[in-house]
């Protein structure tokens, strides 16, 4: 009897399988990451017929296979439709699912809590205004989960407490992942300008829940530093570029 295997998951990518099959990598619930096929998915009549696109989030049951497991049924949970309406929110809905590719394990029992808050973000990020204060929540949120939290209470090289009273240029080392203070900022691997609002930005968000972000008015120009540096960071984490942030990065200039 084949062995199945029931979890929810949702499609991050897929790649071609032969003349009809597609191998999809999904993100889910009980699991982590899952490679799975998809028989027959590229005939013209499949029963799949775009179920299993990107960004669908079903509830799915797998048969063990001997290398890799096949799908036999798929129920979809989301879809995120209104994401799809929207060029620069699909967009950033994808850099959310190349985070998760990015830094998730096949295998991970562990992947509830980060499965749950990208669920809840890619719905929020079908109306909720403005986007880039929702993606910089997430990000500052996956890194907490991740355990790579930015280290803003105290300069990394000689611990003296980040006080928000006193003046002077702030400092954040985007290689060692924390604040610097004025004197050290010269020996930091790679110290980059941040200033009192972003640094106050990062803080203010990490700790609250997404319903808590509805009234925050952060200034642009504030949010679009905070932003920046943070996504620094996060590639010098990840240890390689994110093909959607080049996207994000073409489409906001066209806009601009
Ligand atoms: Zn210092």
């Amino acid at each position: 009897m084949t062995k199945t295997n029931k979890m929810t998951g949702i499609s991050l990518k897929s790649h071609s399988l032969g003349e009809f099959d597609r191998i999809i990598t999904f993100f889910t619930r009980e699991h982590g990451l899952v490679r799975a096929v998809a028989k027959g998915i590229k005939k013209g009549n499949s029963r799949w017929s775009g179920r299993l696109d990107t960004l669908f989030c079903s509830q799915l049951t797998l048969a063990k296979g001997r290398n890799l497991d096949v799908i036999l049924h798929a129920d979809t949970l989301y879809a995120f439709p209104r994401l799809r309406l929207d060029l620069e929110r699909l967009t950033h809905g994808l850099y959310l699912l190349e985070l998760i590719l990015v830094f998730s394990a096949e295998d991970d029992p562990h992947s509830n809590d980060l499965f749950d808050l990208l669920i809840a973000t890619l719905q929020a990020l079908e109306e909720f205004t403005p986007v880039s204060l929702l993606i910089l929540w997430f990000e500052l949120r996956l890194l907490y989960q991740l355990g790579y939290t930015p280290q803003l209470e105290a300069c990394l090289y000689c611990n003296l407490v980040y006080d928000s009273a006193s003046p002077g240029v702030r400092h954040f080392d985007t290689i060692g992942g924390g604040y610097v203070c004025t004197s050290c900022s010269s020996q930091a691997r790679q110290p980059v300008k941040l200033p009192q609002l972003c640094i106050e930005l990062w803080q203010q968000l990490m700790w609250r829940s997404l319903g808590d972000l509805v009234g925050m008015s952060p200034a642009a120009p504030t949010v679009t530093v905070a932003q920046n540096v943070l996504r620094n960071y996060i590639v010098q984490t990840a240890e390689q570029g994110l093909k959607s942030l080049t996207t994000l990065k073409a489409i906001q200039t066209a806009a601009s």
